[in-house]
């Protein structure tokens, strides 16, 4: 009873500082957003390391900087119940209400509890990729809605509030997502999608239940783009941009990075026509060769990896750049500390239940269908996750597969857990071989970066 009390006393509160944002519009823009970062930082505490607030208090802290005039064009387009909801759920629910509780949970029962749980609703994909596992895997494999209902009952009881669907293509169950965003108010709920069953009915849903928010794939422009995913998908992407910006919806984009599309995906004209398109932010994601057949010649050089690290900082720095929110997940380790994966952060589930620690990584020893999710987070494998991170000391090394192989053999030999690729189980020793001259030839490069890096922070704290 009392926890109800002071949940409703904690809610109203920060319902009263987001109504008095979206009242005081325009009139102060600056002043707004680096009271909501300040504000962030004390709900998200140590979630994310300080220079990451203080890198978004210096990008908001200029009148007239483009951080200023991307929040006021966000509070200007994006639907006011909706971008109230995104900071209801994903800042107070998930990020202090449900962070909390889940470090209470953490202690309790000696784990780690994720903050965000990715889950694939089902296998089936309505598009055929080339190097795509989906379309070979067909309809076979779902989560079912009440699979799906019952993880998210079990997570809000250990404080988790963020739900991201993968897949196969997640919105092929788009009834069922809005069926649990209208049950779960209080959760955040996004998909990586394909954006091709983007309609106008599906944004009419979105905009009723408030929260949910799509992150569209897309890999350049028409050719390239359409090379991979098949003739007319970027029109296709192009419609539902339209869609959702008339809609006044919030959404972003999902770009993994490769050899030969990383000048492309990162271009100023690419970026624009995004912007244009009302993306609001784009997570770039390093390819992974994940899979007995994927091709390591996608992987990129160091060169390569060394431009997307210098270049994402560039377009998100707070002059220059663009007015969209990037966000590199293999080379911004160093404002998570590295490796979230295993439950620190997040964790994944599969198609047939198969709790695994990170999306890349397909390999766990506990399911769904015959453990408790408590009993998931605890296997093994997420115990030996959270024993070895971080993983290097340098966060531009971070993942136990890409840039450390020897690591996540290590785990799987340890903990006994076992393929869960659907079509084509892969041995630990494949995948990680595949990685090994990519890990040696990056390593020198990132010790560079990292040095640099460590010289001005401290040059940083000593002013
Ligand atoms: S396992 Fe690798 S890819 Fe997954 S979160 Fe950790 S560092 Fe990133």
């Amino acid at each position: 009873m009392q926890n109800k009390v002071v949940h409703a006393a904690e809610k109203k509160a920060f319902e009263l500082v987001i109504d008095s944002i979206l009242k005081n519009l325009g009139k102060d823009t600056s002043k707004n957003m680096v009271q909501l970062i300040n504000m962030a930082e004390k709900i998200l505490g140590d979630t994310w390391a300080p220079s990451a607030y203080d890198m978004l208090r210096n990008a908001f802290s200029d009148p007239e900087g483009k951080w200023v005039k991307f929040g006021t064009r966000l509070l200007n387009e994006v639907d006011h119940d909706v971008f109230k909801k995104a900071f209801m759920t994903l800042g107070y629910e998930a990020g202090f209400r449900g962070y909390r509780t889940s470090q209470e949970m953490a202690k309790k029962y000696d784990c780690n509890i994720p903050w965000i749980i990715l889950m694939d609703p089902t296998s089936a994909c309505n598009m055929h990729c080339t190097g795509c596992w989906a379309a070979e895997y067909g309809n076979k494999y779902n989560l079912s809605y009440e699979d799906l209902d019952s993880i998210i009952e079990q997570g809000k009881e250990l404080g988790i509030h963020a739900y991201l669907m993968t897949g196969g293509e997640p919105l092929v169950r788009k009834k069922d997502i809005i069926r649990l965003c209208e049950k779960h108010q209080d959760c955040a709920f996004h998909a990586f999608t394909n954006g091709t069953l983007i309609d106008e009915e599906f944004c009419e849903d979105m905009l009723r239940v408030g929260n949910f928010i799509p992150s569209i794939s897309i890999e350049g422009f028409e050719e390239q783009n359409d090379g991979r995913r098949g003739n007319g998908h970027f029109e296709k992407v192009m419609h539902a941009m339209d869609l959702l910006k008339e809609h006044k919806l919030l959404f972003g984009t999902s770009i993994c990075y490769t050899s030969k599309n990383y000048k492309t995906v990162t271009s100023d004209e690419f970026l624009d026509l995004l912007i244009s398109k009302g993306v609001r932010y784009t997570w770039y994601f390093h390819y992974m060769p994940v899979g007995n057949d994927a091709s390591t010649e996608l992987l990129l050089n160091p060169e390569q990896r060394e431009y997307m690290y210098h270049r994402v900082r560039e377009i998100r720095d707070w002059t220059g750049g663009k007015e969209i929110f990037a966000i590199d997940f293999q080379n911004d380790g160093e404002f998570v500390h590295g490796c979230v994966a295993g439950g620190r952060c997040y964790c994944h589930i599969n198609p047939i239940g198969d709790v695994e620690p990170c999306v890349f990584i397909h390999y766990s020893s506990a399911n769904i269908h015959e453990k408790s999710l408590i009993e998931c987070l605890q296997q093994p494998l997420f115990r030996a996750y959270r024993d070895g991170q971080p993983f290097n000391d340098n966060e531009l090394r971070p993942c136990p597969m890409l840039e450390n192989p020897e690591k996540l053999q290590e785990m799987i030999h340890k903990t006994g857990a076992v393929s869960t690729d659907l079509q084509s189980p892969e041995t630990c020793e494949h995948l990680c071989g595949k990685c090994v001259e990519y890990a040696k030839e990056w390593t020198p490069v990132a010790n560079k970066l990292w040095s640099k890096t460590l010289e001005e922070k401290a040059t940083n704290a000593a002013k």
